[in-house]
């Protein structure tokens, strides 16, 4: 289905990210594998993939740098010569209540899950422009939507980052590129992982479906928006999550 796209996807060394990048090799995208710490967790993705007879590289990037993430998008058309598929996958939380945030907590947040995609999809849009061609997917969160008690930084940034979805789709929209947002609810990852038993047992208990969801559910999402079969659905943001936002 995506046979031959080139794909990058942000913060792929764990987590949802991972599944989006397996996902979308195993339907036949060259993936470039981006993380910013994990090295090795990286390298396993990429191991996973060529094993399983795709083609991935690896590239180390702070999305929330500016001139990092042009050179490794430089880097990617030098090397396979397109960018079909950007997934923008990579967040943290560094959540606390608004009177106890620091101020670096909020630009941490801002700056890595807000900022990062502005700057992938500033220095990939040229090229997707110039292709005539291009998916854009960012990584929103059910808490952009309905806000979310201790995560004013991260829902900002989520939040943020549908608007952005809305107005680069609009703005892309003359050369076909499609740009949609996803909005995951609770997924089972690090992320998540590292909440309170009883922090998860009540957002669980949130939840219409009574479960948390799985990062497969929402890669499969992604391969979906990053495929033909999608052609006609932009500017959109698309809630995996149980329900959860209904
Ligand atoms: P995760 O398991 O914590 O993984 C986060 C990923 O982001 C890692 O691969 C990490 O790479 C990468 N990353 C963090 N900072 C980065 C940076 N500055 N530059 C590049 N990569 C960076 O998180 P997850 O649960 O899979 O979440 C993935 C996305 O889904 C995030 O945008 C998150 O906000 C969103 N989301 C998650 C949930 C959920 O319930 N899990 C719900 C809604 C939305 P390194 O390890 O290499 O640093």
């Amino acid at each position: 289905m995506l046979e031959g796209k080139i794909a990058l996807v942000t913060g792929a060394s764990r987590g949802i990210g991972k599944a989006i990048a397996l996902t979308l090799a195993e339907q036949g995208a060259v993936v470039v594998v981006n993380y910013n710490g994990s090295q090795e967790k990286a390298q396993e993705v990429v191991r996973e993939i060529t094993e399983a007879g795709g083609k991935a590289s690896l590239s180390q990037c702070n999305v929330a740098d500016f001139a990092a993430t042009e050179e490794m998008i430089k880097n990617i058309i030098k090397e396979y010569g397109a960018l079909d598929i950007l997934v923008n996958n990579a967040g943290i939380t560094r959540d606390n209540l608004i009177l106890k945030m620091k101020e670096e907590d909020f630009d941490a947040v801002l700056d890595i899950n807000l900022k990062g995609a502005f700057n992938t999809i500033k220095h990939a849009s040229r090229q997707m422009l110039k292709q005539k061609s291009g998916k854009i997917i960012n990584i929103s969160s059910v808490s952009g939507i309905l806000g979310n008690a201790g995560q004013a930084n991260y829902s900002a940034s989520k939040a943020g980052v549908i608007g952005l979805t809305k107005s680069v789709a609009r703005e892309l929209s003359s050369r076909q590129i499609n740009v949609n947002a996803v909005a995951p609810g609770f997924i089972d990852t690090d992320m998540t992982q590292a909440m309170t038993e009883q922090a998860k047992e009540e957002m669980s208990s949130q939840i219409p479906f009574g479960r948390c969801g799985q990062a497969q559910e929402v890669a499969d999402v992604v391969a979906f928006l990053a495929s033909e079969k999608a052609a006609y659905i932009t500017g959109q943001v698309i809630s995996v999550d149980g329900g959860l936002a209904i």
